[in-house]
Parts: C-alpha cells; structure tokens; sequence
C-alpha cells in the first residue's frame, strides 16, 4: 500500500544506553504526532531485540527492521543473519541494497535483487535503496542508472508481493553529506522511479518511495510536499529524538 513512512537508519550507531533512551523519547513523542505516517526503527542487528521489546505493545505504531540481510536461507554462513530470523524475531521491514552496502561491500544488482527475494519470501516488507553517485549525476545519467537499479532489483517481484516493497531513492551525494537534492530534482527522480515500477506491472498505489539523503526537521517537509515522495529514509537525524519526531511529523 502507497503510505507514508518515516524509518530512521541508525547505521553501524548505538548503544544499550542509547537505544532505551532514544527508543523512549521517540515512542513517547508519537504520541504528539498528529498524522497517520508509519514510523519504522531500524538498529544494528544486535539491539533488534532490544527495540522490540521496549516499543513493545506499542508495536503498532513503531515498527522495526533490519539493515542487511543474507541472500540465503539459513546454513554456514557465519557472520550472517537471514530475513527468516528477522521476521521470526518480530522485525516487519529490511533494508536492502543501501549504497553503503554497494559501495563498500561490494553488493551488485543481481546480489539486491536476491536479497528481495528472500525478504518477500519471509513475509517481511522490504525498503530496496536506489541511487546514484555524484559523477553519475555530473554526467547526466541519473535516471538511467536508478532505473537500471530498480529493475534489477524489482523484476521478478509477484503481483501479490506489491504492497510489501518501498523503494528509497537516496542520491549518495546527498548521504551524510548536508547536501540534500532540491526538492524539485527529488520529485522528478521520484516520478521517474514510478514510471519504471508501473513498467514493471506495480500498482500505482502499492508502492511508496521514499527520499533519503540528509533530510533533517527542516528540509522534510518541502521534500514530503512533493507528490511523489512518500516519506523518508533518515540516517544522521535518526539518532536524536527530537530530530526524528520532527521529520515525523512532517511526512
Ligand atoms: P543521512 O540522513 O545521514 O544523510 O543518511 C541517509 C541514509 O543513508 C539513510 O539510509
């Protein structure tokens, strides 16, 4: 289902501390928060747990999900955790295919997109990453490239699947950086994103996409006005509560 979602990455960040006193704060505050988006906390894997049990029966409105996840089901394969163990814990979303991920892991379309396989297959929803590097937006083939990587990553997802993918479409230029697209470069990345998904035979109101990028309280909502941006993937403004009830409340 098209929805606005706001899912706050905290990256390789935290601590005991942090997560009871930000998972709080951040479950106290929506309590404040006066539309209906999706609020989605995704931790290192080791305080999932941690997560669920403090957003406990408030599960409905704080969701939680992981960062990565293996391209198999489960076996030796040390150091590795699968979208099954995710969902068995309780989690509800998987990141796939973050730019970090590509870029410093090594992850290809073709890894993504098995990534997407498993995720669906465990019943999870999964947030598939696009984007691309500021050379290729200095040559002029942005569009070419975030297509390519929502096609490899989306080809083969079945019609009843539809509703559990979100696309976040998160430049790299723009991550960590304090450089945020414009929100008019965003939206007609957006619409481009869209056009390829229908390509690809998904409902125009199953899929939300998201924009990530260093979004902070006071970019969020020009950049969730748009009307093809659906909410955001929060990195940095993730960590501080008062930041992330902010974007929050502007989606
Ligand atoms: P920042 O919000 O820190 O730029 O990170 C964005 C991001 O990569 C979220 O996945």
């Amino acid at each position: 289902m098209r929805r606005k979602i706001v899912a706050g990455n905290w990256k390789m960040n935290g601590s005991e501390d942090l997560v009871r006193n930000l998972v709080n704060d951040v479950s106290n505050g929506m309590a404040s928060l006066e539309n209906c988006v999706e609020v989605v906390i995704i931790p290192p894997a080791l305080y999932v747990r941690d997560v669920l049990s403090l957003v406990g029966q408030r599960e409905a409105a704080v969701a939680t999900g992981v960062q990565n996840v293996a391209p198999w089901d489960a076996g030796a394969y040390t150091g590795e955790i699968s979208a099954a163990m995710a969902a068995d814990v309780g989690c509800r979303y998987a990141l796939v295919g973050h730019s970090e991920r590509r870029q410093l892991f090594g992850e290809t379309d073709e890894l993504v997109a098995e990534k997407v396989r498993k995720v669906l297959a465990s019943g999870l929803a999964v947030i598939v990453c696009v984007g691309e590097t500021l050379a290729e937006r200095e040559q002029g083939v942005a569009e070419r490239v975030v297509a390519r990587q929502v096609r490899a990553a989306l080809a083969e997802v079945e019609s009843a699947d539809w509703p559990k993918v979100i696309v976040a479409y998160e430049p790299v230029w723009a991550i960590g950086t304090g450089k945020t697209a414009t929100a008019a470069d965003a939206q007609a990345m957006h619409q481009a994103i869209r056009k390829e998904l229908s390509g690809l035979g998904a409902p125009e109101s199953d899929v939300s996409v998201l924009y990530g990028g260093s979004v902070k309280p006071d970019n969020a909502a020009e950049l969730f006005a748009q009307p093809d941006i659906d909410g955001g993937l929060i990195g940095g403004a993730s960590l501080i509560a008062d930041d992330f009830l902010g974007i929050c409340q502007a989606a």
